[in-house]
C-alpha cells in the first residue's frame, strides 16, 4: 500500500453539483504512478464528473483535487488548461476526431499545440501508427475510418505526447466486445510500455478487468473494490 502523498492524482471528499443536481457528494479516489484505476458504477453516478475533476476540466464546489502532490482545483483555467495539455491524454467514447483533418494530423495535433515543428510531429505522430496496428491509414479522415480504427487513432493522439496520466472516459462504449477488447490490449500494452497512469471510465465489468484497481462510484461517491492486482 503507498503512503498518504504518494498519489499521483487525488481526489478528497469532492463535492460538485450541476444547478439543483448533485453528481458528486464527498468522492474520494486517487491512483499512483503506473496503475491502471478503473472507475466503474451506473450510468448518472457521477463517473464522468468525477474523471473531469481530476483532470482539472471541472472544478468542484468544495474538496480538493492534487496531481503530483500538488493542488490543481485551486489554479486558473489558463493553468489547468496548459496542464491538460502538457501532462495529460483524453480518450472518450466517441473517440472525437477533427473530421477535417487525416489521421495522421490528428494523432499530431497534441504536438502542434505544443508548438512542435509540423514535420517533427507528423514524424512522431506516424510512428504510432505501426505500434497500433494502423499501417496504411495515415491519410484517411474519420469519415473513412471504422469505428475501431478511430478509436485506435483516438488512442494514438492521446499517447503521442507522452502523457502522464490517460483519462478514458468509456473508451470502448461505442465499439463491439471483439473491437473493444482489441482497443484496450493496445491501450494495456501501450501504457505498460511509457509507465503512464491510466484512470478508466467504465460501466463494462470486461473492461474493469484490465485494471489493476477499481473504484466504484455511487450517488456520487466512491468506494475502492479490493480487488487488486499488483503494478507490473
Ligand atoms: P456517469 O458518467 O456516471 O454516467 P455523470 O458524471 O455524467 O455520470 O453525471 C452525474 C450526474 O450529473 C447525473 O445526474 C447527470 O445527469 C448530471 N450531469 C452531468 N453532467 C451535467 C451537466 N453538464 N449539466 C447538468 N447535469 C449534469
Ligand atoms: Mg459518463
Amino acid at each position: 500500500m503507498s503512503q498518504e502523498g504518494d498519489f499521483l492524482v487525488e481526489a478528497r471528499d469532492v463535492v460538485l453539483s450541476f444547478g439543483q443536481t448533485p453528481a458528486l457528494r464527498g468522492a474520494d479516489i486517487s491512483a499512483v504512478r503506473g496503475e491502471i484505476l478503473a472507475v466503474t458504477g451506473p450510468s448518472g453516478s457521477g463517473k464522468s464528473t468525477l474523471l473531469h475533476c481530476l483532470a482539472g476540466i471541472l472544478v468542484p464546489d468544495s474538496g480538493e483535487i492534487r496531481f503530483d502532490g500538488r493542488r490543481i482545483d485551486t489554479r486558473s483555467e489558463a493553468e489547468r488548461s496548459a496542464l491538460r495539455r502538457d501532462r495529460f491524454g483524453f480518450v472518450f467514447q466517441f473517440g472525437q476526431l477533427v473530421p477535417e483533418l487525416t489521421a495522421e494530423e490528428n494523432v499530431a495535433l497534441p504536438l502542434l499545440l505544443a508548438k512542435s515543428r509540423r514535420a517533427g510531429a507528423l514524424a512522431e505522430a506516424r510512428s504510432w501508427f505501426g505500434r497500433l496496428g494502423l499501417d496504411g491509414l495515415e491519410g484517411r479522415r474519420s469519415g473513412e475510418l471504422s469505428g475501431g480504427q478511430a478509436q485506435r487513432v483516438a488512442l494514438a493522439r492521446a499517447l503521442v505526447s507522452r502523457p502522464e496520466v490517460l483519462f478514458a472516459d468509456e473508451p470502448t462504449g461505442s465499439l463491439d466486445s471483439l473491437t473493444g477488447e482489441h482497443v484496450l490490449d493496445l491501450l494495456a500494452t501501450s501504457v505498460r510500455e511509457e509507465g503512464t497512469t491510466v484512470v478508466l471510465v467504465t460501466h463494462e465489468p470486461r473492461v474493469a478487468a484490465y485494471a489493476h484497481r477499481e473504484v466504484v462510484v455511487r450517488d456520487g461517491k466512491a468506494t475502492p473494490l479490493y480487488l487488486e492486482r499488483p503494478v507490473a
